[in-house]
């Protein structure tokens, strides 16, 4: 099963994702996770993304791609995957569509999840707080200032490739 969640900042990707994994037994791919992942160890792409992904704006296309085409070819995939937060630009898309192609691949679904926009900002506060009070730790990006230029962004750059 090879599938692709698409969705703005506090729609709930994340938790869906969990659920596919645990129903279907394949890996989450979610870029925020590898680029967060790269951020803390301090690779080159990490280095280069961690302003970026502070701002709310989204990280070069090349980055994003080369992190994609790193893990679809690791083994865990082989039987298939489901994509969180990726692709986010038509160039995106695009470069995804090709690197399926050089792998004989194909997607069995897009699923986007909608949500209330006037609720997301709101939400993603919510989470912040409920995972500070766990003492677990809060994304940098998590504040309502930076929420709502990732909602700009999921707008402007994001919601053309649903089209
Ligand atoms: P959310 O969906 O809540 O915005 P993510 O964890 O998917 O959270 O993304 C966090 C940040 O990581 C984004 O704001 C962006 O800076 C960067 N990022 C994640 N995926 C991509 C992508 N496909 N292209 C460019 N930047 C990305």
């Amino acid at each position: 099963m090879r599938l692709i969640l698409l969705g703005p900042p506090g729609a709930g990707k994340g938790t869906q994702a969990e659920r596919i994994v645990a129903s279907f037994g394949i890996p989450q791919l979610s870029t925020g996770d590898l680029l967060r992942e790269a951020v803390e160890l301090s690779t080159k792409t990490g280095l280069h993304a961690k302003e970026i992904m502070q701002r709310g704006d989204l990280v070069p296309d090349e980055l994003v791609v080369a992190v994609v085409a790193d893990r679809l070819d690791q083994v865990d995939v082989a039987n298939g995957f489901v994509l969180d937060g990726f692709p986010r630009t038509l160039a995106q898309a695009e470069a995804l569509d090709k690197e399926l192609y050089q792998r004989s691949l194909r997607l069995d679904a897009v699923l986007e999840l909608k949500v209330d926009e006037s609720v997301l900002v709101d939400r993603v506060k919510t989470r912040a707080e409920q995972m500070a009070a766990r003492g677990e730790p809060v994304r940098s990006d998590d504040t309502p200032e930076v929420c709502e230029r990732r909602l700009d962004v999921y707008r402007a750059q994001t919601r053309p490739v649903i089209e």
